[in-house]
């Protein structure tokens, strides 16, 4: 899963970063309007945080450009105070959910986890393939009852197979939302990974699908 944070207060931007990064997320940071804007328009991520009060342009219109454009990115808003009119104007603005400052840090994670759970149309923190179990809050796997330890990469990678269970995923789609934009992409990386997991997991869990990527399937 691939987050943006939009937050113009240098620390708090390198705490969101950290505590998404260890969480599991790739992180890409904007100080500003016109950078978040601008990447949340050109890249894909799976959900937003964007702070209301941004040099270059606010966040409430950041948020507006983007749904008129059609994105549909979940976004958590950060307010500034906990008043309730900006609360509103988030919402009416295309906000999926927003968190007042100052927060805990828990507060952010557990919005996030919601927002890119339900946008995948999961309405749990547990998603069931098969044999494989994926607690998404714990960030745990089993297979048959069984803890199954996997690394940050193999996990974030599974993870989303799992959120799009069902749907054929290429390895574009899976190196654009595993990684930030610094990371060098190199599509053999996500073939090294999937066959770790093959390794971890029941054969049949992953399948690949020629030509096109990869798909998870419910399976006895
Ligand atoms: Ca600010």
């Amino acid at each position: 899963m691939r987050i943006l944070v939009v937050e113009d207060d240098v620390n708090l931007n390198r705490q969101l970063k950290e505590a998404l990064t260890e969480a599991g997320y790739a992180v890409d940071v904007a100080f500003d309007g016109e950078e978040g804007h601008y990447l949340g328009d050109t890249e894909p991520y799976d959900a937003i945080v964007l702070d209301i009060g941004l040099p270059q342009m606010d966040g409430l219109s950041v948020l507006e450009e983007w749904r008129r454009a059609g994105k549909t990115t979940p976004v958590l808003l950060l307010t500034a105070r906990d008043r309730w009119s900006d609360k509103v104007q988030g919402i009416d603005a295309g906000a999926d959910d927003y968190v007042a400052k100052p927060f805990h840090m828990e507060e952010v994670l557990a919005r996030l986890r919601a927002l890119v759970r339900r946008a995948a149309g999961h309405a749990s923190n547990e998603i069931v393939c098969g044999s494989v179990r994926l607690d998404s809050r714990a960030g745990k796997v089993t297979v048959n009852g069984q803890a199954v330890k996997l690394t940050s990469h193999e996990l974030r990678l599974l993870s989303y197979l799992m959120l799009h269970k069902g749907k054929v995923i290429s390895r574009t789609e899976l190196t654009e939302h595993l990684y930030d934009q610094d990371f060098d992409r190199d599509s053999n990386t996500i073939e090294v990974f999937v066959g770790r997991l093959r390794k971890k997991l029941p054969e049949e869990c992953i399948q690949t699908v020629r030509g096109l990527g990869y798909q998870m399937l419910d399976f006895e």
